[in-house]
């Protein structure tokens, strides 16, 4: 820990830690309020749109919701335009992605809920361009905060930053850098728990789902003849009998991201044979026929670490000014359900929202005092998203975490009687998917609409899963 006897804090600079997606948009709204943000990064970045290894998501299906497409939209004007440049093709959710519930195959109608879909890896690239067009922002990379400063208040006044060796092998001394705000964004191997510890706190309280699912992806190029009424695919598992799905995402270039999942340890293999036996094992054959049309142009990359994960510092009894926490490093969701960047670009919305109001009512000086409150209301922007990812979750019987309650149960026996109507009603689809991406309040799954449509979609109504997708 370091404790500093004498601080000048520069009260108009943040620090953001850790430059992804999280950390991006969190930068682009401090320069709303600081006249320094400097963003430190643990890697340094690859030339091009490649995948990174602090990031190794860039390597599977990233979707980003329709409620993040409009916030990064908002927050960086003409993003999506841009991503469209660069061959990003637009994807209606409900209209062009074929999606294999357990109860059958959604109906196919377009709703309005859109993305571009981008690779992980160019989303973040333009995201970052566009952050360090901003002169007030710069970006520290190679550069590893090992601990936060805070001083006799046990305020935080900053952090400890370790330079990592250059490619020469030369190496730097830590250095403190100092703000008076800083922002932990560096993802679920965010060391914050022990770093509070170190300045006197107490450890976070935890709440941990884990449906043990595991991810097997590669790039492939559909065939120039391949032709379908589907731009992407989503197969979706039906635990308890079914516990293996699969994506097939397009992206710039005419590619195909196709990740293979499996819940309950069911995990999908990097091996070739393995991950086509796979493939060919899914609750529709139209996956693996797909894939039979395309060339894989990538290594298969596996990762596992998908549990639902909660840190609640909105608990803690006590939470220094000037550090907040937002992110996959307070709230990381199991991946499946595409939450983590449209919540990280919500969180940081919230965050501008806080900081103009703690301005306005106390003044620039003030904004490090924003910190508690900024945590409390962020668990409660964050507990939708949790519900909506953890509550499937919960209904495998492989699962870790506490088990549904009674609420819960009548709960998924209705959303499966909505789920069943979806398969043949498009004005369901849509109320239903604008829950899903998070636009609209999970308060319009009980519209008089969607209880009529409960009452009528039976269980026994489902529809079979090799039967093509409609649309
Ligand atoms: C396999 C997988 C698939 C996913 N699919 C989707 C999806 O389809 N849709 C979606 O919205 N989300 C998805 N997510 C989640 C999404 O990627 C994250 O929610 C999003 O990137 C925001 O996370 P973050 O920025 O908080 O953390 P991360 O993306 O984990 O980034 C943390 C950053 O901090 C850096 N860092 C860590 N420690 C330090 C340190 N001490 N000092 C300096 N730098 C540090 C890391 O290098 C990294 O750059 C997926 C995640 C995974 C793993």
């Amino acid at each position: 820990m370091s404790l500093l006897t004498q601080t000048f804090v520069p009260y108009r600079q943040a620090v953001v830690i850790g430059a992804s997606v999280a950390g991006l948009v969190t930068a682009r709204v401090l320069a709303n309020h600081f006249d320094r943000v400097v963003l430190i990064e643990r890697d340094r970045f690859p030339d091009g749109d490649g995948p990174r290894s602090g990031t190794p998501q860039g390597h599977h299906a990233h979707i980003l919701l329709a409620r993040g497409r409009e916030l990064l939209d908002e927050l960086f004007p003409g993003l999506q335009a841009e991503l469209a440049a660069a061959g990003a093709p637009l994807m209606d959710f409900t209209g062009d992605v074929a999606q294999l519930a357990p109860v059958g195959w959604l109906m196919r109608a377009p709703s309005g809920l859109t993305t571009y879909a981008a690779s992980r890896p160019l989303l973040e690239t333009r995201l970052r361009a566009r952050v360090l067009a901003d002169s007030r922002i710069t970006i520290r990379e190679g550069c590893d905060v090992v601990g936060l400063l805070g001083d006799h208040n046990r305020q935080v006044v900053g952090v400890r930053v370790r330079n990592r060796p250059t490619e020469a092998g030369q190496h730097a001394d830590d250095e403190n850098l100092l703000a008076a705000l800083v922002v932990d964004a560096s993802g679920r191997s965010s060391r914050t728990p022990a770093w509070l510890h170190e300045l006197g706190y107490p450890m976070p309280t935890e709440t941990v789902v884990n449906s043990h699912l595991g991810y097997a992806s590669a790039i492939f190029m559909p065939s120039a003849g391949f032709q379908t009424s589907w731009k992407g695919m989503y197969v979706q598992p039906a635990p308890p009998t079914d516990k293996r799905g699969g994506v097939i995402w397009p992206v710039e270039g005419g590619r195909w991201v196709v990740t293979l999942l499996g819940m309950g340890r069911d995990y999908p293999s990097t091996n070739e044979a393995a991950f086509l036996a796979f493939a060919k094992s899914l609750r529709t054959p139209l996956f693996y026929e797909a894939l039979q049309q395309a060339e894989r142009l990538s290594p298969i990359t596996g990762f596992r670490a998908t549990e639902n994960r909660l840190r609640h510092y909105e608990r803690m009894a006590s939470w220094p000014d000037g550090f907040v926490v937002l992110g996959d490093a307070v709230s990381a969701f199991n991946p499946v359900y595409g939450q983590g960047m449209t919540v990280a670009s919500m969180s940081a919305v919230l965050l501008d929202r806080c900081l103009a109001m703690q301005r306005r009512r106390l003044g620039d000086s003030a904004l490090a005092q924003v910190s508690r409150h900024f945590q409390q209301q962020l668990a409660r922007s964050n507990a939708t998203a949790w519900t909506l990812a953890t509550g499937p979750d919960l209904r495998a019987p492989d699962t870790e975490g506490t088990p549904p309650s009674w609420f819960d149960r009548m709960m998924y026996r209705y959303l499966d009687r909505v789920f069943v109507q979806a398969t043949r009603d498009a004005e369901v689809v849509n109320r239903l998917f604008h829950v899903l991406h998070l636009s609209t309040s999970p308060s319009a799954l009980f519209h008089p609409r969607m209880v009529a449509a409960a009452l009528r979609g039976t269980p026994d109504m489902r529809v079979q899963p090799t039967t093509a997708p409609q649309g």
